[in-house]
């Protein structure tokens, strides 16, 4: 199978969207922007060995790899519309091209996302996707708009996906670990609570390297502070059975891979925000916004030392 067939036969679909006015198959797509919109463009790559292990299942690859991008839109409080995919892979295995579209296209369709080109070459498996989606005039979502006494929320159950790589490494109970493992494999990006939060909320954040880390992102960017309450943390169902309870408190607070969203809020927007998110995916409240700067964990009351280590690609090994 030739670049070229691969190219038809894997990512050539008949896009269901009027605003791709050229797709695939060109030198580069064109694409009808709207009036009073903004474009919102994001990109991301996940490398084998480093983002998930050798051997991941093709489809769930493919899934990752375009859910990684829809949270960067979620955040935003943006919609996704168009994709890109740059794919470097070692083989031209049609079996893992079937598996790893397949994965890509069922969470694109869910979003009516469509991919409009790309680039394909061989070398190691690596996968990068640009994504580009729209918001209204003037309404999207930053890291930087917090403010002492905004409620901090955070969507679904931190540190599950987290969990689920480590039951995954540690070939724990494949029984006790299937939700946890599907967190991880298959995370949901939450784009449809991006656009609910997004005329409520005053910053937001996906949480891809560890709550903790990402939340040192939207204080610093807003220039304040955070208390978290620890007894408030979601908690798991499915952790505690595999993990010992400080394990499971360390997983939820710097684990990474949830993508969950981590949005603040001001006091008077409270009840409006939980009426838009009321439908959708759980939402708790975990802390305030301060004056100051950075995170402090308080349990009971009183502050805990945590070490803050959110993941970074370029830290000394240690
Ligand atoms: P060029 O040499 O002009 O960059 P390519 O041969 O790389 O063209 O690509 C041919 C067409 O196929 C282009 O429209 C490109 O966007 C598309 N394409 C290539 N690889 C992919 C891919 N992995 N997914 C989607 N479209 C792709
Ligand atoms: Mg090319």
């Amino acid at each position: 199978m030739s670049e070229f067939d691969l190219i038809a036969k894997y990512f050539t679909r008949q896009s269901r969207r009027s605003d791709v006015l050229l797709g695939v198959g060109d030198d580069a797509a064109v694409l009808q922007v709207s009036a009073n919109r903004r474009l919102v463009a994001a990109v991301d790559t996940i490398v084998a060995g480093v983002h998930f292990p050798i051997g991941t299942d093709a489809a769930a690859i493919g899934h990752r790899a375009l859910a990684v991008n829809l949270s960067d839109m979620a955040a935003m409080g943006a919609e996704p519309s168009w994709i890109t995919l740059s794919l470097s892979l070692p083989s031209n295995d049609a079996q893992w091209l079937e598996g790893f579209s397949t994965g890509l296209f069922a969470l694109a369709d869910r979003y009516n996302v469509a991919l409009v080109g790309g680039d394909t070459v061989r070398g190691p498996l690596s996968i990068t996707i640009q994504v580009m989606g729209w918001v209204e005039t003037d309404r999207w979502l930053t890291r930087g708009g917090a403010k002492p006494g905004d409620a901090i929320f955070i969507s679904g159950i931190p540190g599950e996906a987290a969990a689920g790589l480590a039951a995954i490494q540690r070939s724990l109970p494949s029984a006790a670990s299937e939700l946890l493992t599907q967190r991880f494999l298959l995370p949901e990006p939450r784009v449809l609570l991006g656009r609910a939060i997004r005329s409520h909320a005053s910053a937001a954040i996906d949480v891809s390297d560890g709550l903790l880390a990402d939340l040192a992102h939207i204080c610093s960017m807003s220039g304040c502070g955070a208390n978290i309450e620890l007894e408030s943390l979601p908690q798991s169902h499915a952790m505690p059975g595999l993990f010992a309870a400080q394990e499971c408190e360390q997983l939820a607070l710097c684990g990474g891979d949830d993508y969950e969203l981590l949005f603040t809020v001001p006091s008077e927007r409270i009840v409006a925000v939980k009426a838009a998110i009321a439908a959708g995916v759980r939402c708790t409240p975990i802390g305030l916004m301060v004056e100051g700067s950075g995170v402090t964990c308080y349990r009971a009351g009183h502050a805990v030392p945590m070490t803050v280590r959110g993941y970074d690609h370029f830290a000394e090994l240690r």
